[in-house]
């Protein structure tokens, strides 16, 4: 068919560039080994944390759930798709959380897009670090509010955008709370002392934190001890919970007001009967086996430790994400290719999801791992990076 000649166009000069990527299937279900291509390899690139999503507990919550309430729930939450177990598993979130109340929705992404496009008019401003998450940045792009961006976790910045923009009804400042491209974490207790001396409201986005940062996996809020402190904390369902979703936990009078005008609450279906259980099952997971997190942690310091000592470049994370940087966008993704010929999944990241110049191969390790494991692991990166001249 003809029309997308033009597209076609730029696709090609990406297979030039060597950046243009075609989707890795994953042929068995995700855990810390998976098969790609008949092949078994070690997986560093899912944000499987705990290793939920194959955690006995929650699959045997979903299938109950589809023998009991079906497959799918047949409308959105606000005219006949929030069944008890939605209500349940909100409940459970906002008293995890610390706060009076939560909402949830169909992902992280939508979660991000719902909330600040609902909550501010043009006699607002958004105030959002440089490094923010793409949810956040299209979710800016949906409000009529003036926006001003701040130098990455730069609080001299931070507090220059907040002296600037006085004239507001009402500010609101977002982070995300673990950097998810270089596994750092925000100065979230400087952010707060600066919001509450400009009198601003403060946003994190947790998707990083939720089941890996504070007690039980509460995220980075409970880990600085500022619950109470933070306006609006965002969750994901998707990562370290293992399934699907994204939400708000927040006051009531918030949630009330998305119940009536976040736009991916109200005009997409509800999650169905499966998602919401295994949800549920996840919660409970992270407050009666806190021994997982205590694995992550393990697994994260013995992983970062190892790449180090190869002499690779790993930045400024503190979190199992741990990025090893290349410079160049096509040797990330020829190291990750190389990674996987030995047995290691682990994705290239370069332009347009991080600067350019600041291509990389990221690897999150999770709770599943096993010492064995992250050790072959380590052989396979010190053999990949010095055949590509990456290590020396
Ligand atoms: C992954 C991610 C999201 C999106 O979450 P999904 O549930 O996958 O849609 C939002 N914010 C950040 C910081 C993320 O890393």
């Amino acid at each position: 068919m003809k029309g997308f000649e033009y597209l076609q166009e730029e696709l090609d000069q990406m297979k030039e560039e060597g950046t243009f990527r075609t989707l890795v299937s994953i042929e068995s279900e995700q855990g810390s080994k998976v098969v790609i291509n008949g092949k078994e390899v070690i997986q560093l690139s899912s944000n499987n944390y705990l290793g939920l999503t194959t955690h006995p507990r929650l699959k045997q919550a979903a299938l109950q759930a589809v023998n009991e309430y079906g497959a799918g729930t047949g409308s959105v939450r606000t005219i006949a798709g929030t069944f008890s177990m939605h209500d349940e598993l909100e409940k459970k979130l906002a008293k995890f959380k610390h706060t009076e109340a939560a909402l949830v929705f169909q992902s992280g992404f939508t979660t991000n897009q719902g909330v600040l496009s609902s909550i501010l008019t043009n006699q607002d401003v958004v105030i959002s670090d440089a490094l923010n998450h793409a949810s956040i940045i299209d979710g800016i792009r949906l409000t009529k509010a003036a926006r001003k961006v701040y130098k990455h976790v730069d609080m001299n910045d931070l507090e220059k955008a907040l002296q600037e923009t006085q004239q507001y009804r009402k500010r609101i400042i977002v982070t995300d709370g673990v950097f998810s491209m270089d596994g750092n974490i925000a100065p979230l207790p400087q952010i707060v002392e600066l919001a509450e001396k400009y009198d601003a409201l403060v946003m994190v986005d947790d998707a990083h934190a939720s089941g890996v940062l504070g007690e039980n996996g509460r995220g980075t809020v409970n880990h600085f001890n500022l619950d109470g402190r933070v306006h609006i904390q965002v969750g994901t369902l998707s990562k370290a919970v293992g399934v699907l979703g994204g939400y708000i936990a927040s006051t009531q009078t918030l949630i009330d007001y998305l119940i009536h005008k976040g736009r991916p609450f109200l005009f997409s279906t509800s999650h169905p009967p499966a998602v919401t259980a295994a949800c549920i099952e996840a919660v409970d997971v992270l407050l009666e086996e806190p021994e997982l997190i205590e694995k992550l942690w393990d697994n994260t310091e013995f992983f970062k430790e190892g790449l180090q000592k190869l002499g690779f470049q790993t930045g400024t994370s503190e979190t199992p994400i741990t990025p090893i940087f290349v410079g160049g966008e096509s040797l990330a993704h020829q190291f990750s290719d190389k990674l996987l010929e030995y047995g290691v999944f682990a994705q290239g990241i370069a332009f347009p999801t991080v600067e350019r110049g600041k291509a990389r191969v990221r690897t999150i390790v999770t709770a599943q791992h096993s010492r064995d494991e992250l050790e072959k692991a380590l052989e396979i990166f010190e053999k990949a990076g010095k055949e590509l001249g990456i290590l020396r």
